[in-house]
């Protein structure tokens, strides 16, 4: 351990921009043996790890990183999955920089260790070596229903089935994973990964019901009676709109419209032929994650330009730093400090271009945030065969919830307490539905709590 002085932070390798934008598999490699040990040699095993902190999940980090440093990767991969449910997902998507990586004690200086890699190492590792989660079987007479399959109900199913509790989970898509699945593009999380876990849960016992809507396909009341407790996992879809003039035109497009049928062609599927963007001027609107997501995965669609728009700087982008440098190494035009006003429409209700007012960052407002301030004159436009509104999501709050005694609040996120209990008794929630949009890792750990306050309601 401590080898930080001899041995500096390395990433896993990258795909080279000319192979890795002609397909849509994974950019970064799995670390090798030496590589994940070498990083975890680095560790010098903090008395108070800020890294283990800033996991939302607790990660017992230092241990795991200390058990491959001694080449134990089956006590590693124990450890990596007591408190994490899924941590090869985690340790691709996890915003590294802003969580356990941000905050370790060598960041200052020295390069933090590259956390995320090495977990995503220790499973992948231990998958091939044969290692496997541990299952009891369902040994509990308590049944609990879980609406949504995305990573908050994928967590809470893990820790209740650990438990040997009944699992019966409801998906209206035709795959399970929410997000993980028709959401973040392959090139960042290989969908067999997500399939992998899904298929240890119904192993484990897990009854999945897919293509079944809860509140369409079958009512609240009927899954109320057959179950015992009900998680809420519904996730934020609602995708939000810029409110200006143009937006209804019919080739603008909703960020996860786009990725959807995209995922759905990745999987050989039916999906609508109008998202076909080769040979197009493809302008997305907006500068998170879901923006450079799309960007990305229309420029390996062979779109003839991509251009971003965002009206702060790149430095102000709220989504991951390291997707905005892939997404400029690939080859994406961004404008900065541009603000959309009006998507011009021709004859023909077809957008051609965005017209756009330039802005500058002024005082800084509450939150400590710099206010974005538009230039009086500076309207420009941008051509555009296809417009793409990437602008963060809302909570599409359904019918039974009313109904049924759950509270939302005034921006319609479920409310719960300190237990993830929400409003009505036995029923709970967790994930985007009760925070609004966030993070695979924080709607991970809500799964997790919200099963563990479950379990302990029948203790
Ligand atoms: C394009 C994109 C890229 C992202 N990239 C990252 C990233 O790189 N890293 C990161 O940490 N986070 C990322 N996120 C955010 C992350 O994916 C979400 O925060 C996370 O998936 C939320 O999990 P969830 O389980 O709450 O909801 P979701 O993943 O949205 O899952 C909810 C599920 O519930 C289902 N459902 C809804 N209503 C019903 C109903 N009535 N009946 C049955 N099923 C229902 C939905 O079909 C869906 O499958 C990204 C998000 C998007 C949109
Ligand atoms: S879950 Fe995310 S924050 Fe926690 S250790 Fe893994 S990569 Fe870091």
């Amino acid at each position: 351990m401590r080898e930080f002085l001899n041995t500096g932070r390395i990433d896993p390798s990258k795909r080279l921009v000319v192979e890795r934008t002609k397909d849509f598999n994974e950019i970064y490699e799995v670390f090798e043996n030496h590589d994940a040990a070498q990083q975890s040699e680095r560790c010098i095993q903090c008395g108070d790890p800020f890294c283990l902190n800033k996991c939302p999940l607790h990660n017992y980090i230092p241990q795991w990183l200390k058990s491959i440093a001694e080449k134990d990767l089956e006590f590693a991969f124990k450890l990596s999955n007591e408190p994490s449910p899924f941590p090869e997902v985690m340790g691709r998507v996890c915003p590294h920089d802003r969580l356990c990586e941000g905050d370790c004690t060598l960041n200052d200086g020295h390069g933090a260790i590259t956390i995320g890699s090495v977990e995503t190492f220790i499973t992948e590792e231990g998958f091939k070596q044969g290692y496997k989660p541990e299952f009891p079987g369902v040994k509990s007479d308590k049944k609990v229903a879980i609406i949504g399959s995305g990573p908050a109900g994928l967590s809470a199913a893990t820790y209740l089935l650990r438990s040997g509790f009944g699992v019966s989970m409801y998906e209206r898509a035709d795959k399970a994973g929410g997000l993980l699945t028709y959401g973040i593009p392959n090139f960042k999380l290989d969908k067999k990964v997500v399939e992998r876990r899904v298929n240890l849960l119904v192993e484990a016992g897990m009854e999945l019901h897919l293509e079944c809507e809860v509140g369409k396909d079958i009512t609240f009341e009927e899954i109320a009676d057959k179950h015992d407790a009900i998680f809420l996992g519904i996730g934020a879809t609602a995708a939000k709109s810029a409110g200006i003039s143009g937006e209804n035109a019919e080739n603008v497009y909703m960020s996860m419209e786009y990725l959807t049928a995209i995922g759905r062609k990745n999987f050989s599927k039916s999906y609508d032929k109008k998202f076909d963007f080769k040979d197009l001027d493809v302008v997305v609107i907006g500068g998170g994650d879901t923006a450079m997501d799309c960007v990305r995965t229309a420029k390996r669609e062979g779109a003839k330009s991509v251009t971003c728009l965002y009206r702060r700087d790149a430095h102000n982008m709220p989504g991951s730093q390291k997707e905005y440098k892939n997404a400029v190494e690939e080859g994406v035009d961004f404008v900065f400090f541009a603000s959309p006003k009006e998507i011009i429409i021709q004859d023909n209700a077809q957008a051609v271009a965005v017209s756009m007012v330039k802005t500058v960052l002024g005082a800084k407002d509450e939150s400590g945030r710099q206010r974005m301030e538009e230039l009086k004159g500076s309207e420009f436009q941008i051509k555009a065969d296809v417009v793409i509104m990437a602008l963060g999501f809302d909570i599409d709050v359904p019918a039974f919830f009313a109904e049924n005694g759950i509270e939302t609040n005034s921006w319609g996120g479920v409310v719960v307490d300190e237990n993830h209990q929400t409003s009505t008794s036995g029923i709970y929630a967790g994930g985007d539905c009760y925070r609004g949009a966030d993070l695979v890792v924080t709607a991970a750990y809500d799964g997790r709590e919200a099963a563990r306050s479950i379990i302990k309601s029948f203790s």
